[in-house]
Protein backbone atom coordinates (compact mmCIF):
# COMPACT_ATOMS: atom_id res chain seq x y z
CA UNK A 1 0.00 0.00 0.00
CA UNK A 2 0.83 3.73 -0.40
CA UNK A 3 1.62 3.86 2.91
CA UNK A 4 3.74 0.73 3.89
CA UNK A 5 5.92 0.78 6.87
CA UNK A 6 4.09 3.91 7.86
CA UNK A 7 2.71 4.55 11.95
CA UNK A 8 -0.07 6.59 11.88
CA UNK A 9 -2.75 8.24 14.81
CA UNK A 10 -6.06 9.12 14.46
CA UNK A 11 -7.99 10.69 17.46
CA UNK A 12 -11.60 10.36 17.93
CA UNK A 13 -11.49 7.17 15.40
CA UNK A 14 -14.38 5.38 17.22
CA UNK A 15 -16.61 6.66 15.18
CA UNK A 16 -17.82 8.24 11.70
CA UNK A 17 -15.10 10.11 9.60
CA UNK A 18 -11.96 8.79 12.16
CA UNK A 19 -13.01 5.32 11.97
CA UNK A 20 -13.00 5.50 8.10
CA UNK A 21 -9.76 7.51 8.03
CA UNK A 22 -8.02 4.55 10.73
CA UNK A 23 -9.44 1.85 7.70
CA UNK A 24 -7.89 3.54 5.01
CA UNK A 25 -4.80 4.09 6.34
CA UNK A 26 -4.59 0.57 7.77
CA UNK A 27 -5.77 -0.88 4.31
CA UNK A 28 -2.59 1.14 2.97
CA UNK A 29 -0.39 -0.78 5.07
CA UNK A 30 -0.04 1.72 7.82
CA UNK A 31 -0.01 0.16 11.67
CA UNK A 32 -2.68 2.71 13.10
CA UNK A 33 -2.69 4.40 16.51
CA UNK A 34 -6.94 4.26 17.24
CA UNK A 35 -7.29 6.91 19.91
CA UNK A 36 -10.70 8.08 21.20
CA UNK A 37 -12.20 9.43 24.54
CA UNK A 38 -14.87 6.29 24.09
CA UNK A 39 -12.93 3.24 25.01
CA UNK A 40 -15.39 0.69 23.93
CA UNK A 41 -15.59 2.60 20.34
CA UNK A 42 -12.31 2.80 20.23
CA UNK A 43 -11.75 -1.31 20.72
CA UNK A 44 -14.24 -2.42 18.64
CA UNK A 45 -12.28 0.15 15.98
CA UNK A 46 -9.51 -1.93 16.46
CA UNK A 47 -11.14 -5.39 15.72
CA UNK A 48 -12.58 -4.43 12.97
CA UNK A 49 -9.65 -2.85 11.61
CA UNK A 50 -7.61 -6.32 12.62
CA UNK A 51 -10.53 -8.19 10.96
CA UNK A 52 -9.81 -6.69 7.31
CA UNK A 53 -6.17 -7.49 7.35
CA UNK A 54 -4.64 -4.08 9.16
CA UNK A 55 -2.49 -3.71 12.25
CA UNK A 56 -4.06 -1.18 15.25
CA UNK A 57 -4.09 -0.65 18.73
CA UNK A 58 -6.19 1.20 20.56
CA UNK A 59 -4.77 3.94 23.38
CA UNK A 60 -7.36 5.90 25.07
CA UNK A 61 -7.35 10.19 25.14
CA UNK A 62 -8.89 13.36 25.68
CA UNK A 63 -7.83 15.30 23.16
CA UNK A 64 -9.08 18.06 25.22
CA UNK A 65 -6.47 17.21 27.64
CA UNK A 66 -2.77 18.58 27.12
CA UNK A 67 -1.42 15.85 29.22
CA UNK A 68 -3.46 12.99 28.06
CA UNK A 69 -2.35 14.25 24.65
CA UNK A 70 1.11 14.05 25.57
CA UNK A 71 1.28 10.81 27.00
CA UNK A 72 -0.93 9.72 23.59
CA UNK A 73 2.22 10.70 21.42
CA UNK A 74 4.28 8.87 24.35
CA UNK A 75 2.60 5.83 23.77
CA UNK A 76 2.28 5.39 20.00
CA UNK A 77 6.36 5.85 19.79
CA UNK A 78 6.36 2.81 23.04
CA UNK A 79 3.86 0.57 20.21
CA UNK A 80 5.18 1.33 17.13
CA UNK A 81 8.47 2.69 17.61
CA UNK A 82 7.77 5.90 15.62
CA UNK A 83 4.97 8.18 14.07
CA UNK A 84 4.73 9.30 10.75
CA UNK A 85 1.10 10.77 10.26
CA UNK A 86 -1.21 11.99 12.48
CA UNK A 87 -4.91 12.75 11.72
CA UNK A 88 -6.55 15.15 14.36
CA UNK A 89 -10.37 14.27 13.96
CA UNK A 90 -11.74 14.20 17.65
CA UNK A 91 -14.43 17.10 17.59
CA UNK A 92 -17.67 18.13 18.76
CA UNK A 93 -20.67 19.76 17.42
CA UNK A 94 -22.03 21.77 20.62
CA UNK A 95 -25.01 23.72 21.74
CA UNK A 96 -27.26 24.98 19.56
CA UNK A 97 -28.26 28.92 20.07
CA UNK A 98 -27.94 32.39 19.00
CA UNK A 99 -25.00 33.70 19.18
CA UNK A 100 -25.77 36.20 21.87
CA UNK A 101 -27.68 33.56 23.57
CA UNK A 102 -24.70 31.03 23.31
CA UNK A 103 -23.48 29.50 26.60
CA UNK A 104 -20.37 30.45 28.37
CA UNK A 105 -19.71 26.41 29.44
CA UNK A 106 -20.99 25.69 26.01
CA UNK A 107 -18.86 27.45 24.22
CA UNK A 108 -15.51 26.91 26.15
CA UNK A 109 -16.17 22.92 25.77
CA UNK A 110 -16.29 23.58 21.97
CA UNK A 111 -12.96 25.58 21.72
CA UNK A 112 -11.63 23.46 24.24
CA UNK A 113 -12.00 20.01 22.08
CA UNK A 114 -12.33 21.52 18.47
CA UNK A 115 -9.48 23.91 18.77
CA UNK A 116 -7.20 23.52 22.16
CA UNK A 117 -7.82 19.90 21.30
CA UNK A 118 -6.29 20.26 17.78
CA UNK A 119 -3.36 22.23 19.04
CA UNK A 120 -2.45 19.90 21.93
CA UNK A 121 -2.69 17.30 19.24
CA UNK A 122 -0.42 18.98 16.84
CA UNK A 123 2.31 20.25 19.04
CA UNK A 124 3.54 16.89 20.38
CA UNK A 125 3.34 15.03 16.83
CA UNK A 126 5.41 17.95 15.85
CA UNK A 127 8.11 17.36 18.70
CA UNK A 128 7.87 13.95 17.82
CA UNK A 129 7.92 14.07 13.76
CA UNK A 130 11.47 16.74 14.11
CA UNK A 131 12.81 13.90 15.98
CA UNK A 132 11.75 11.34 13.58
CA UNK A 133 13.35 13.77 10.72
CA UNK A 134 9.93 14.51 9.24
CA UNK A 135 6.38 13.82 8.72
CA UNK A 136 2.73 14.13 7.84
CA UNK A 137 -0.63 15.71 9.94
CA UNK A 138 -3.67 16.32 8.51
CA UNK A 139 -6.42 18.19 11.06
CA UNK A 140 -10.22 17.76 10.30
CA UNK A 141 -11.62 20.94 9.75
CA UNK A 142 -14.93 21.44 8.39
CA UNK A 143 -16.87 23.71 5.50
CA UNK A 144 -17.10 25.91 8.72
CA UNK A 145 -14.13 26.91 8.61
CA UNK A 146 -14.60 28.95 5.74
CA UNK A 147 -18.71 29.85 5.91
CA UNK A 148 -21.02 30.46 8.85
CA UNK A 149 -23.06 27.61 10.55
CA UNK A 150 -26.02 29.64 12.02
CA UNK A 151 -26.45 28.99 15.89
CA UNK A 152 -23.11 27.18 16.26
CA UNK A 153 -20.66 29.92 16.83
CA UNK A 154 -18.56 28.35 19.07
CA UNK A 155 -17.82 25.33 16.21
CA UNK A 156 -17.66 27.72 13.46
CA UNK A 157 -15.23 30.05 15.39
CA UNK A 158 -12.93 26.74 16.14
CA UNK A 159 -12.81 25.46 12.75
CA UNK A 160 -12.03 28.66 11.19
CA UNK A 161 -9.16 28.78 14.39
CA UNK A 162 -7.95 25.21 12.77
CA UNK A 163 -7.66 26.28 9.60
CA UNK A 164 -5.47 29.11 10.65
CA UNK A 165 -3.30 26.85 12.77
CA UNK A 166 -2.61 24.90 9.95
CA UNK A 167 -1.87 27.48 8.21
CA UNK A 168 0.77 28.88 10.78
CA UNK A 169 2.11 24.97 10.80
CA UNK A 170 2.45 25.33 6.89
CA UNK A 171 4.69 28.27 7.31
CA UNK A 172 6.69 27.05 10.03
CA UNK A 173 7.60 23.72 9.21
CA UNK A 174 8.45 23.83 5.06
CA UNK A 175 11.96 23.65 5.93
CA UNK A 176 11.62 20.23 8.91
CA UNK A 177 10.00 18.06 6.02
CA UNK A 178 6.84 18.13 7.93
CA UNK A 179 3.64 18.85 6.16
CA UNK A 180 0.59 20.33 7.76
CA UNK A 181 -2.98 20.00 5.49
CA UNK A 182 -6.60 20.92 7.22
CA UNK A 183 -9.82 18.92 5.42
CA UNK A 184 -12.98 21.13 4.57
CA UNK A 185 -15.85 18.25 4.85
CA UNK A 186 -19.74 19.31 4.31
CA UNK A 187 -22.44 17.14 6.03
CA UNK A 188 -21.43 13.65 6.14
CA UNK A 189 -23.61 10.73 7.21
CA UNK A 190 -22.39 10.09 10.93
CA UNK A 191 -23.32 9.86 14.20
CA UNK A 192 -22.87 13.11 14.77
CA UNK A 193 -26.19 14.04 12.66
CA UNK A 194 -28.11 11.06 13.79
CA UNK A 195 -29.59 13.01 16.09
CA UNK A 196 -30.81 15.83 13.23
CA UNK A 197 -34.74 15.35 12.67
CA UNK A 198 -35.69 14.21 9.12
CA UNK A 199 -36.70 17.49 8.60
CA UNK A 200 -33.56 18.95 9.44
CA UNK A 201 -31.57 16.07 7.25
CA UNK A 202 -33.43 17.43 4.53
CA UNK A 203 -32.73 21.01 4.52
CA UNK A 204 -29.32 20.08 5.33
CA UNK A 205 -29.12 18.16 2.08
CA UNK A 206 -30.56 20.84 -0.04
CA UNK A 207 -27.62 23.00 0.81
CA UNK A 208 -25.33 20.49 -1.56
CA UNK A 209 -25.63 20.76 -4.94
CA UNK A 210 -24.38 17.66 -5.50
CA UNK A 211 -28.07 16.84 -3.76
CA UNK A 212 -27.09 14.42 -1.11
CA UNK A 213 -24.68 14.43 2.07
CA UNK A 214 -21.24 12.53 2.04
CA UNK A 215 -19.94 9.63 3.30
CA UNK A 216 -16.59 9.52 5.63
CA UNK A 217 -14.98 7.30 3.09
CA UNK A 218 -14.89 10.48 0.79
CA UNK A 219 -13.42 12.11 3.36
CA UNK A 220 -11.11 9.55 4.25
CA UNK A 221 -9.86 9.37 0.65
CA UNK A 222 -8.45 12.76 0.60
CA UNK A 223 -7.14 12.52 3.70
CA UNK A 224 -5.61 9.56 2.45
CA UNK A 225 -4.23 11.58 -0.51
CA UNK A 226 -3.12 14.27 1.88
CA UNK A 227 -1.09 11.59 4.07
CA UNK A 228 0.75 9.79 1.60
CA UNK A 229 3.87 11.14 -0.66
CA UNK A 230 1.62 11.87 -3.55
CA UNK A 231 1.00 15.56 -1.66
CA UNK A 232 4.96 16.03 -1.20
CA UNK A 233 4.77 19.85 -2.56
CA UNK A 234 1.05 20.24 -0.27
CA UNK A 235 1.84 22.41 2.70
CA UNK A 236 -0.38 24.77 5.18
CA UNK A 237 -3.74 24.33 2.94
CA UNK A 238 -7.20 23.85 3.43
CA UNK A 239 -9.12 21.44 1.25
CA UNK A 240 -12.85 21.08 0.97
CA UNK A 241 -14.75 17.80 0.39
CA UNK A 242 -18.08 19.28 0.13
CA UNK A 243 -20.48 18.40 -2.49
CA UNK A 244 -20.48 21.87 -3.75
CA UNK A 245 -21.43 23.48 -0.53
CA UNK A 246 -19.41 26.71 -0.09
CA UNK A 247 -19.76 26.81 -3.96
CA UNK A 248 -23.01 28.73 -4.06
P1 LIG B 1 -18.53 11.38 15.51
O1 LIG B 1 -19.26 11.93 16.67
O2 LIG B 1 -19.13 10.28 14.71
O3 LIG B 1 -17.08 10.91 15.97
C1 LIG B 1 -16.27 11.72 16.77
C2 LIG B 1 -15.41 10.82 17.64
O4 LIG B 1 -14.59 11.67 18.43
C3 LIG B 1 -16.22 9.96 18.60
O5 LIG B 1 -15.76 8.62 18.57
C4 LIG B 1 -15.97 10.60 19.96
O6 LIG B 1 -15.97 9.67 21.05
C5 LIG B 1 -14.61 11.21 19.76
N1 LIG B 1 -14.36 12.33 20.66
C6 LIG B 1 -15.20 13.34 21.01
N2 LIG B 1 -14.62 14.16 21.88
C7 LIG B 1 -13.37 13.66 22.10
C8 LIG B 1 -12.29 14.05 22.92
N3 LIG B 1 -12.35 15.13 23.72
N4 LIG B 1 -11.16 13.30 22.89
C9 LIG B 1 -11.08 12.20 22.11
N5 LIG B 1 -12.08 11.78 21.33
C10 LIG B 1 -13.21 12.50 21.32
O7 LIG B 1 -18.20 12.65 14.59
P2 LIG B 1 -17.73 12.77 13.06
O8 LIG B 1 -18.87 13.29 12.29
O9 LIG B 1 -17.03 11.56 12.61
O10 LIG B 1 -16.71 13.98 13.22
C11 LIG B 1 -15.31 13.85 13.17
C12 LIG B 1 -14.69 15.19 12.85
O11 LIG B 1 -15.16 15.64 11.59
C13 LIG B 1 -15.02 16.31 13.84
O12 LIG B 1 -13.90 17.13 14.02
C14 LIG B 1 -16.13 17.07 13.13
O13 LIG B 1 -16.20 18.41 13.54
C15 LIG B 1 -15.67 16.94 11.70
N6 LIG B 1 -16.72 17.15 10.71
C16 LIG B 1 -17.85 16.39 10.72
C17 LIG B 1 -18.83 16.62 9.76
C18 LIG B 1 -20.10 15.83 9.70
O14 LIG B 1 -21.02 16.24 8.99
N7 LIG B 1 -20.21 14.72 10.38
C19 LIG B 1 -18.63 17.62 8.82
C20 LIG B 1 -17.45 18.37 8.83
C21 LIG B 1 -16.50 18.12 9.79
Amino acid sequence: GILDNKVALVTGAGSGIGLAIAESYAKEGAKVIVSDINEEHGKQAVEKIKSEGGEASFVKADTSKAEEVEALIKSTVEIYGKLDIACNNAGIGGEQKLTGEYGLDSWRKVLNVNLDGVFYGCKYQLEQMEKNGGGVIVNIASIHGTVAAPLSSAYTASKHAVVGLTKNIGAEYGQKNIRCNAVGPAYIETPLLESASGDMKEALVAKHPMGRLGTSQEVAELVLFLSSDKASFMTGGYYLVDGGYTAV
